[in-house]
């Protein structure tokens, strides 16, 4: 990925000196639509990318259904041409990670490992991290077979078996991308019937490399440097068997990103940002966007339009309030 990051160089005391209009907390689709947002009604806002530069839309291959790209886009592309029109209108970009918000009080306070920053509006679009399977030697795996991006890992496979975890649209989605490197993909699904969309599945099925294992879980993952054989359960029959395969992608949903914001912001149970149609949160001034509130849609083009919806609501709370 190529994306253009502002120097640091001599930004702390220009920071705790100005307290910037809207700061946004992370760089995927919904962050950097409501950069572009804020940057348009000239509020000059700050965005903190976090730890994945564009999100985790910048991770996906080839995005199909973001609207204007009749021949799709590259997720990472993608991402460097939102930057690039966020900052066209003066939208700064660092590549920093909040670690603490004290939101009690306007301005808002941000801090990362190195700085602090006052804002008088915040857009919280931290997005949402993969989730994990939970079962011995999927950490110690990690980086060395087991993987949650097949963008990233997928070409390591090149000429091998590998298998993927998951029912859902990133798990075919993915699973077609693999076969790419891949001898043979194996889908392992813990129940019949497939969560994917249509199109996707059909796909899939079509696919002379991908086959499935259905109604199955991983209960282990097994290998000493690197990852040979899993363990599987049928959930239907209880029998057991092992699965001999140098990878497994793991696409079994994600978690949003959200627990820096535990006690200071209204949540659901599953951890999301409580955000209202104007994408308001429980504190005044401070909104969500994308992943981080949105457990429904998860797309880039919805992410998006709730950061622009986020910003233009930030801007309006600080016409009301300036
Ligand atoms: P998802 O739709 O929530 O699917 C997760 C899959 O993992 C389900 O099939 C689920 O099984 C399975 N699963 C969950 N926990 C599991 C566990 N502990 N062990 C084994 N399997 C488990 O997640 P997603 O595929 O990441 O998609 C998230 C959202 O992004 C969706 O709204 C999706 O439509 C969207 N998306 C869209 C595209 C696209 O439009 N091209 C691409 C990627 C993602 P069950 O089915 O049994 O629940």
């Amino acid at each position: 990925m190529n994306f253009n990051l502002n120097d640091h160089t001599g930004a702390e005391e220009e920071h705790q000196q100005h307290p910037y209009k809207v700061l946004v907390l992370g760089s995927g689709p919904a962050g950097l639509a409501a950069a572009l947002y804020a940057a348009r009604a000239e509020l000059n806002p700050l965005v903190l990318t976090g730890m994945e530069l564009g999100g985790q839309a910048a991770l996906t291959h080839t995005i199909e259904n973001y609207p204007g790209f009749p021949e799709g886009v590259g997720g990472s592309q993608l991402g460097e041409l939102f930057q690039k029109q966020a900052e066209r209108f003066g939208t700064r970009v660092e590549f920093d990670t909040a670690t603490e918000v004290d939101l009690s009080k306007r301005p808002f306070t941000v801090k990362t490992y190195g700085q602090e920053f006052q804002t008088e509006t915040l857009i919280i679009s931290t997005g949402a991290s993969p989730t994990h399977l939970n079962v011995p030697g999927e950490v110690e795996l990690t980086g060395k077979g087991v993987s949650y991006c097949a963008t990233c890992d997928g070409w390591f496979f090149k000429d091998k078996k590998v298998a993927v975890v998951g029912g859902g649209d990133s798990a075919l989605e993915e699973a077609i991308f693999l076969t790419r490197y891949a001898t043979s993909v194996t889908i392992i699904h813990r129940r019949d019937e497939l969560r994917a969309g249509a199109i996707l599945q059909s796909r899939a099925k079509a696919n002379s490399k991908i086959r499935f294992i259905w109604d199955t879980v991983v209960t282990e993952v097994v290998g000493k440097d690197a990852v040979q054989t899993l363990k599987l359960k049928n959930v239907k029959t209880g029998e057991t068997s092992d699965l001999a395969t140098d990878g497994l992608f793991i696409f079994i949903g994600h978690k949003p990103n959200t627990s820096m914001f535990v006690g200071k912001l209204e949540m659901d149970a599953g951890g999301y940002i409580v955000a209202d149609k104007r994408m308001q949160t429980s504190v005044p001034g401070v909104y969500a966007a994308g992943e981080a509130c949105d457990p429904l849609f998860r797309q880039v083009v919805t992410s998006a339009g709730m950061g622009a919806a986020a910003a233009m609501q930030a801007a309006k709370f600080l016409e009301e309030n300036e």
